[in-house]
């Protein structure tokens, strides 16, 4: 019965591509082997109370207003033919998200859990009886252990059991189907692989057998990292910050740590059970011995921002679209070797301008985290010359660039959804051939293409949004 089912279910992929009738909502990430959905219950607001060890400058600086962004979510992977749903979230809207893929909650093969709290299991169960009638449940044995233990529940009084006794609800509606295991230490040389091509890892700490996901190894890695963050803002940057709900917080500070300087060592994608929409992303250091946490493009985003950029300059080669997101990431930075140089260049372009047919002030990429500045606004004396190159130089510095493996991930992403666009540009695949090429290299900046160079002139100089609006908007 079950062959037949995941027979059908290869067929059904093959017939609708993933993407096809998903809703909007849903983020997925295709692996050379395997297709990683995000499944959102909701999303939300995190509460700053909850959170232990956030000094009020911290939150001033990485949660301003208090806004800690945060959601609730199942994952969804579909790897050889077989559905695997990595938690059930609240079961809140789970069953109708699989539904947009045309599955229902028979054609799960695998759950595997992460924990045991309320959020991830809660769409076991419906009406009170197993939702998945087909699948095989795993958990990490100290997990199990924990939470059927009735002296840990004992030490709770009475009126608050009630996580003890959901989970076990849930345990005996799958009571003969379910596989304890041990995961391993994130870099142990031996990974513990739970069901084919998907490794249980040690996460203890928020619950005491809290379990996350490696699907694939080493260059293909992908991390579903569960609750190792519920406040991502402040916890990449301050990974010792706990939460008042994780059952052992120092236990869970030291995981947070050694998973987070893994992941960022490994330039690997990432994915939360409580990080915002996309949910999926990179992690790389700061300057400040903290984490950065890059989101994924989404479709939309890229759509949105490479459309209109061929609105406004139809001439766009797919080198004209690279730099439009290489600016947004790395802006200005490698092009300044140092001051006296950079004044130069800019005296030397102000005697070449010619007026260009593009915009004054246009942001970069799909997030705008620069500007692209014409130097008309310093060749016609709106802004002095001075400034306008203090804002500049000032810009370097206003960003932590990314490191090459998360630019060439993000890049190979942007790729894919360009290719589902058609936009037809010329050269486009010798482009995208020669851009590959050099990325390959260790190269990553790359010129207007002649077209664009040739149509609009371009002469600008890259000054980050936030240095902009506070020093030169007033001269415009
Ligand atoms: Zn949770």
């Amino acid at each position: 019965m079950k062959k037949i089912n995941q027979l059908l279910i290869a067929t059904v992929f093959a017939v609708t591509p993933a993407a096809a009738q998903q809703a909007p909502e849903i983020f997925s990430y295709q692996l050379p082997l395997a297709n990683v959905s995000v499944l959102p219950e909701m999303q939300q607001n995190g509460n700053p109370n909850t959170l232990i060890g956030a000094t009020p400058e911290i939150l001033e600086k990485y949660a301003p207003g208090g806004i800690i962004p945060s959601a609730v979510n199942a994952f969804l992977i579909y790897r050889y033919g077989q559905l695997t749903l990595i938690d059930a979230g609240f079961g809140a809207k789970l069953f109708e998200r699989l539904q947009s893929f045309g599955w229902t909650a028979d054609d799960i093969s695998v759950v595997l859990l992460t924990h045991l709290h309320g959020d991830h299991i809660g769409g076991l169960l419906r009406n009170g009886k197993a939702a998945f009638p087909n699948a095989t449940v795993y958990l990490s044995k100290q997990e199990y252990d924990y939470w059927t233990s009735g002296e840990e529940m004992n030490k709770l009084p009475e009126g608050r059991r009630s996580g003890f006794e959901n989970a076990r609800k849930a345990l005996d509606a799958y009571a003969e189907r379910i596989f304890l295991f041990t995961p391993a230490e994130i870099d142990a040389p031996e990974q513990r692989e739970v069901i084919p091509g998907i490794y249980g890892v040690a996460a203890f700490g928020h619950t005491p057998g809290h379990t996350m996901y490696k699907v694939g190894l080493g260059e293909e890695q992908f991390l579903i990292w569960a609750d190792l963050t519920h406040a991502t803002n402040v916890q990449l940057p301050h990974p010792e910050v706990a939460v008042t709900y994780d059952v052992h917080p120092e236990q869970a500070v030291a995981s947070r740590k050694k998973i987070l300087a893994y992941a960022a060592k490994n330039a690997c994608p990432i994915a939360g059970s409580h990080i915002a929409f996309p949910s999926v992303g990179w992690v790389f250091e700061n300057k400040q011995g903290g984490y950065v946490f890059q989101p994924s493009l989404t479709p939309e985003a890229v759509q949105e921002a490479v459309n209109e950029q061929l609105k406004k300059y139809p001439e766009t080669r797919l080198q004209d679209i690279y730099k439009n997101f290489f600016q947004d990431y790395f802006g200005p930075g490698h092009i300044i070797p140092d001051a006296a140089a950079a004044k130069n260049y800019l005296q030397q372009e102000l005697g070449e301008y010619e007026e260009t047919a593009g915009a004054i002030i246009e942001p970069t990429g799909s997030e705008g985290r620069f500007y692209r500045v014409d130097l008309s606004v310093v060749k016609e004396n709106k802004i002095p010359f001075g400034l306008f190159l203090e804002a500049f130089i000032e810009s370097a510095n206003d960003a932590t660039p990314p490191p090459p493996a998360v630019w060439v991930a993000q890049w190979n992403k942007i790729v894919h959804i360009l290719d589902g666009m058609q936009l037809h540009l010329p050269g486009y695949e010798a482009d995208k051939a020669h851009i590959s090429a050099l990325l390959a290299e260790g190269k990553f900046t790359v010129h207007h293409s002649p077209a664009y160079q040739e149509r609009y002139k371009p002469h600008y100089r890259i000054i980050s949004k936030s240095v902009f609006e506070k020093k030169l908007r007033k001269f415009i």
